[in-house]
């Protein structure tokens, strides 16, 4: 934590490897599906994907709660499971934060944290000294005495937090910790577990369904589509290069556009013809994965940073349509509009107020929209990129 409030750790951050990890559970459900990949460590990989995706259970594999069905796991150099190993969760050297935050009712926030020292050995007047520091300096110092059932949802997560923390274990798992927070105390409590994790050092495995969380915790993203992991990227390759359009859709899109790809311009972007309801217009956009030199019908897929209002016949103005909603978010105005076609796109900032029923124009910048072959599957297998 801190200098002046450092211990010599426990143990070191562990590199996590993990190799065609699969989970059958009885019912026949293939629920996870050859998963790989590496972390380094200290990494804080977040793996994100919809309800149903498999997060839970990659979770609870790593952790030891489930047994793999096929594949193997090392944590710190080592095997804690495989074909013919299956290490229980207190012998893998990790911590965990829970969503409902899982704490002793009976014992009060400090206890709650010095237990996690107490069972590795540390004397229990050092461990409840360690537990004040570290609950100090995640703000409830005061709250030291009381039990669970007295603290706020916040501050029930900050003794979570501070539980998994305090033993310097060389891994810790995420189990979508703020979804039962309000927004605003979720925000300041995603600041505090981001620096709190990389100050200590520890690598680190998050799950969530929630994008823009994803995006600004993460160094590593692994998007789960159905069991399988479907791009592995930092978030800024993520949002600019997409493995499929489900990764692009479940990253932020402003709108999905039918176009005719005529071909690539000589800067190696795409050139885009498409019929916007008034007039054909041209357009170009960044190649999706796997396009390669594939013309004729296409999907657009446009990242909001991509799209702005522009004055209907301007220079700028690619595409026309209505303001059909407007949404003041403090630094300026997000705009849904639909084009004269039909198609709605959303997400449009502008410093500017738009009202509802203006005629506006819509310009889209090349690079945030992603073109791909009409029709290319949501699946892939970009593993590893
Ligand atoms: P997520 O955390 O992304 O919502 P889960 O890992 O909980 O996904 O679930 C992945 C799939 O496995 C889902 O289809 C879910 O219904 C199924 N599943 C989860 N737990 C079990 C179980 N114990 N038995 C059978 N199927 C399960």
């Amino acid at each position: 934590m801190t200098k002046s409030n450092a211990q010599a750790p426990l143990t070191a951050a562990h590199p996590v490897r993990v190799q065609s990890m699969t989970k059958q559970y009885p019912n026949g459900k293939l629920a996870v599906e050859d998963i790989c990949f590496e972390l380094s460590p200290g990494t804080f990989f977040v793996l994100l994907g919809p309800s149903g995706s498999g997060k839970t259970t990659m979770l609870r594999c790593l952790a030891g709660i489930e047994r793999l069905s096929g594949g193997r796991i090392e944590i710190g150099g080592r095997a804690v499971a495989a074909p013919s190993i299956h290490l229980p969760p207190e012998q893998r050297e990790l911590a965990m934060v829970f969503q409902d935050y899982a704490l002793w009712p009976h014992l009060c926030a400090r206890d709650n944290v010095a237990f996690a020292l107490k069972r590795r050995g540390v004397h229990r007047e050092e461990a409840r000294r360690r537990a004040e520091i570290l609950l100090g300096r995640l703000g409830i110092g005061a709250l030291c005495q009381r039990f669970p059932s007295e603290l706020s949802g916040g501050e029930q997560q900050r003794v979570g937090l501070a539980r998994a923390l305090i033993g310097d274990t060389g891994l810790l798992l995420c189990d979508e910790p703020l979804s039962n927070l309000d927004a605003a105390l979720r925000e300041q409590m995603r600041v505090e577990i981001s620096s709190l994790v990389r100050e200590a050092g520890t690598t680190t495995i998050y799950i969530t369904h929630d994008q823009a969380e994803a995006f600004a915790l993460a160094d590593r993203i692994g998007v789960l589509e159905h069991g399988r992991l479907v791009q592995l990227a930092d978030p800024e390759t993520i949002y600019a290069a997409p493995a499929t359009p489900f990764v692009a859709r479940f990253t932020g899109l402003a709108g999905e556009l039918a176009v005719r790809i005529a071909g690539r311009a000589p800067t190696g972007e795409v050139e885009i013809h498409l019929d916007a309801g008034t007039n054909p217009v041209r357009l170009l956009a960044t190649p999706g994965e796997g396009l390669d030199r594939h013309t004729g019908a296409g999907l657009l897929l446009v990242r909001p940073a991509a799209v702005s209002l522009a004055e209907p016949g301007g220079t700028g103005c690619q595409l026309l349509g209505k303001v059909t909603d407007v949404a003041f978010r403090g630094v300026g105005y997000e705009h849904a509009v639909v084009l004269v076609d039909g198609t709605p796109l959303s997400g449009i900032f502008s410093p500017r107020r738009a009202r509802r029923g203006d005629n506006v124009g819509v310009a889209l910048r090349p690079n945030g929209c992603l073109a791909f072959a009409a029709g290319t599957s949501t699946s892939s297998t970009a593993i590893g990129r």
